[in-house]
């Protein structure tokens, strides 16, 4: 019999129950009993669902309170010195029940910060899984670090699912993946040197779960799809090696991408079973039965093809998904797994929350508890023998031709059914295609990509309208979102005021904020963005093709959830979008007043993207529409349009060699928006991330005339990449970072933009904060823009003082 199982589950609950406990106890107003009730109750439903579904093993240790990375550091006891954690006794891997344990608050205090007990600390680093939008707490490794099982967790949960009667699988994260995504610190070293320190603790813990009866771990290693060096590949078959002797069976699970290079590699090891992710794995999938069947390396491993998308939110083709499977069936037999693609973590909860959402679109769907069902669908096809419409047989299956099993099983033929039919009715949509679309997007030439002039020309115009000092001062666009702002956007959702009324207080926002800025005295104002509570869903909502869900929460990191949009079909702009609010904050001010739009690429990367067409056409059709707004924004008399791209980077492939292409149509789609301007129009760009060295030609690409980023988290380190390249254009390094409650001084911001004078000419150079102002309060954020501006007047006149 082929097995089905899962590699995770959404953790946060469908009504985020998680959230709601976690910040509750964080502000004291439950205790830790209470919050593990919480836990306990989530964990207990998620079995129970995943059980009653029919999976035949389910996860254990998916769960989390924050984070799954910083559960696994908290088990190797990786504690960093500064959080005072003393454990007594010395580490034994021999000893089985001994362990100190890291308590909740300690814990949290590592997340972020602060806990209920214990004293503030630095939190730890944070940062990308791979490429989704979930946000991990990133090892810290020392040279001298030593390694102790500091957790029951794992062993409490699986006591806890095993009294419950369902099978399970414990997961862990493995020990290469969980040292390449640590961070150095103090004296540099190869963090690979830690392995063997590392290894008698999983070695403990695979022992202590063999133990309890375990029959199956499944152990994540997605480094595995990362271009590696060679002493990690090597290091894997050592450590498998090494694992084998707990004598318990292994599934190494990789995901988000195809192995590629490490294909051969990953089914050599000595481990009871690989899994891959067949979706965006492709047909390697069958390369990897293929070797597994083959005798000599048939060692008897298991391959769990990772059929269903985790990673995104479309009702899975079963027709296809099983033509696929056939094959595999055919080599491996019972030997062959089904499970989605990856921990379904990076997916909502359930469709059945959806209840006012078009019941033709809902049938387009399928989120996590959907996808369950359709890997138990595709496992009790294949074990039935069922065929597909095409009447392709698998060739173990006996079934005379012409007889259809499905008919046997209601349940199974009213899913193959369901999604045949939501496949046609998607396919045949006028809410998906459109033609008007199609066309424009054929239609989209090399005059679209360009603007008139090079920069130098663009430049020397733009300067003869704005008059701009030198060192323009200016900010990222958003200005605190206050309390009053928050509520009248929730009286008008709740139907509490009337629009006008809205539209009324948003206005008086941006007249205070146009106030604000120039008694600071700013160069390029801008409106506040108080009409938009996120950069992405404001867009989302005004462009056709979009689609929002309920509650379609996804977590982002420990209590934060998101919930992305879902582009369904072709996008357009139906109306404009910023330009009342631009041109009313314009209408108040001499000053420029800088218009602000999310760019395409932003836009792709913080939603779920449609799956029948490449996601760089989708990206130029985004791009088409902000590029109409653009152009309006310019008729409306407006000289500077920010477009920003938060999420380009993040978008990036996780293979180098992939690179290029993604950069090629991302850059594309950015001087589409961009380029339908004037001269003397000047188009800027934010991005929020100082890592730029190795894409800064991309980012020059993109032509925009100024580009701001984030600089002084790094302290100006991200100034390394103007070193080797020139940049042609403008560039305003982010010197007020926005990210801490902490008013930075006019000296301060100063001595920032020396750094940046010793690398970039004084005429390229504008001074701004790193990102927007929108998390913070007034009253920190004026003090800090007077000081802003007070550097920029100090280094006028240091500048003349030394240049004339
Ligand atoms: N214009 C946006 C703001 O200021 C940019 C936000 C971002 O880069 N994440 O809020
Ligand atoms: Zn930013």
């Amino acid at each position: 019999m082929v097995r089905t199982h899962n590699l995770g589950f959404p953790r946060i609950g469908v009504a985020r129950e998680l959230k709601k406990s976690l910040e509750a106890y964080w502000r004291k107003e439950v205790d830790e009993d209470s919050l593990r009730d919480t836990g306990r109750a989530l964990r207990q439903r998620h079995w129970r669902l995943q059980h009653d579904k029919g999976l035949d093993l389910l996860p254990v240790g998916d769960f989390s309170y924050y984070d799954q990375v910083l559960d696994m550091t908290t088990m190797l006891g990786a504690i960093p010195e500064r959080f005072g954690w003393l454990t007594t006794g010395s580490p034994d891997a021999a000893e089985l029940t001994w362990s100190p344990e890291v308590d909740i608050d300690l814990y949290f205090r590592m997340a972020r910060g602060r806990a209920p007990s214990g004293a503030a600390v630095e939190a730890c680093e944070m940062t990308k899984w791979f490429d989704t939008n979930y946000h991990f707490l990133v090892p810290e490794l020392r040279h001298d670090q030593q390694f102790q099982l500091s957790s029951t967790r794992l062993f409490d949960e699986l006591d806890e699912a095993q009294r419950q009667g369902v099978s399970t699988k414990p997961v862990l994260i493995g020990p290469l993946t969980w040292l390449w995504l640590g961070k150095v610190k103090g004296r540099d070293f190869d963090r690979l040197s830690l392995l063997e320190r590392v290894l008698p603790v999983y070695q403990t813990i695979l022992q202590r779960l063999k133990s309890r009866g375990v029959n199956w771990i499944q152990i994540d290693e997605p480094i595995l799809v990362l271009d590696l060096p060679e002493a990690w590949r090597a290091a894997f078959k050592t450590t498998y090696a090494s694992l084998a002797k707990a004598d318990v069976n292994c599934l190494l699970a990789t995901y988000f991408g195809a192995l590629e290079d490490n294909l051969e590699l990953v089914c050599d090891l000595p481990v009871a079973g690989i899994h891959l992710d067949a979706v965006r794995g492709g047909d390697e999938i069958l390369a990897a039965a293929q070797l597994l069947s083959k005798a000599g390396s048939a060692d008897g491993k298991i391959l769990s093809a990772g059929i269903v998308d985790g990673r995104n939110v479309w009702r899975t083709d079963l027709d296809a998904a099983l033509t696929r499977l056939y094959p595999l069936h055919a080599l491996l037999g019972e030997r062959l797994w089904l499970a989605p693609s990856c921990s379904l973590l990076h997916v909502p909860v359930d469709l059945e929350g959806e209840l006012a959402m078009d019941a033709e679109v809902r049938g387009w769907l399928a989120f996590a508890c959907q996808k369950i069902d359709e890997v138990v669908a595709l496992g009790r096809a294949l074990n039935a023998g069922v065929r597909t419409r095409d009447g392709r047989l698998g060739t173990e299956h006996r079934r005379p031709a012409g007889e259809s099993g499905l008919a046997e099983n209601p349940t199974l033929t009213a899913l193959f059914a369901q999604a045949r039919s939501a496949r046609q009715s998607r396919d045949a949509s006028t809410r998906v295609h459109r033609p008007e679309v199609g066309k424009r997007l054929a239609g989209v030439a090399e005059e679209h990509i360009q603007r008139h002039s090079a920069y130098a020309e663009r430049a020397r115009s733009q300067q003869a309208r704005l008059k701009l000092p030198l060192f323009p001062t200016t900010t990222i666009g958003s200005f605190p979102q206050t309390p009053a702002i928050r509520g009248v956007r929730r009286q008008l959702k709740q139907g509490e005021i009337k629009p006008e009324v809205y539209v009324q207080a948003i206005k008086e926002e941006i007249a205070q904020c146009i106030r604000e800025q120039e008694a600071v005295g700013l160069d390029v104002l801008v409106h506040g963005e108080a009409e938009r509570n996120d950069m992405v869903e404001y867009f989302g909502e005004l462009l056709d093709g979009f689609l929002f869900t309920a509650n379609g929460w996804v977590q982002s990191y420990g209590s934060r959830c998101v919930k992305p949009p879902i582009i369904i079909g072709d996008v357009s702009r139906p109306t404009p979008m910023t330009v009342a609010w631009i041109r009313y904050a314009q209408s108040l001010t001499d000053k420029p007043v800088k218009g602000m739009l999310t760019g395409p690429v932003t836009i792709l990367n913080w939603s779920f993207v449609r799956d029948d067409q490449p996601r760089s056409e989708t990206c130029l059709q985004i791009a088409l529409a902000i590029r109409d707004e653009v152009r309006d924004l310019e008729a409306a008399g407006i000289n500077v349009i920010q477009i920003d791209e938060a999420a380009l980077r993040e978008g990036l492939p996780l293979r180098r060699r992939h690179w290029q292409a993604y950069l090629a149509w991302t850059v594309r789609a950015f001087r589409v928006a961009a380029s339908g301007v004037r001269d003397d129009t000047q188009i800027h760009t934010h991005m929020c991330y100082s890592e730029f060295n190795d894409i800064i030609e991309a980012v020059a690409a993109m032509d925009a005339d100024v580009i701001t980023i984030e600089s002084s988290r790094s302290d100006m380190r991200l100034l390394k990449a103007f070193e080797d390249f020139s940049y042609p254009s403008q560039i305003g390094p982010g010197v007020y970072d926005i990210h801490s409650p902490n008013v930075p001084s006019a000296a301060e911001i100063a001595a920032r933009m020396d750094k940046a004078v010793a690398l970039i000419a004084p005429q390229q150079l504008w001074i701004n904060p790193d990102c927007g102002l929108k998390t913070r309060t007034w009253d920190e954020v004026k003090p800090a823009l007077i000081n802003l501006v007070g550097a920029a007047e100090q280094m006028r006149a240091s500048y003349f003082k030394r240049g004339e």
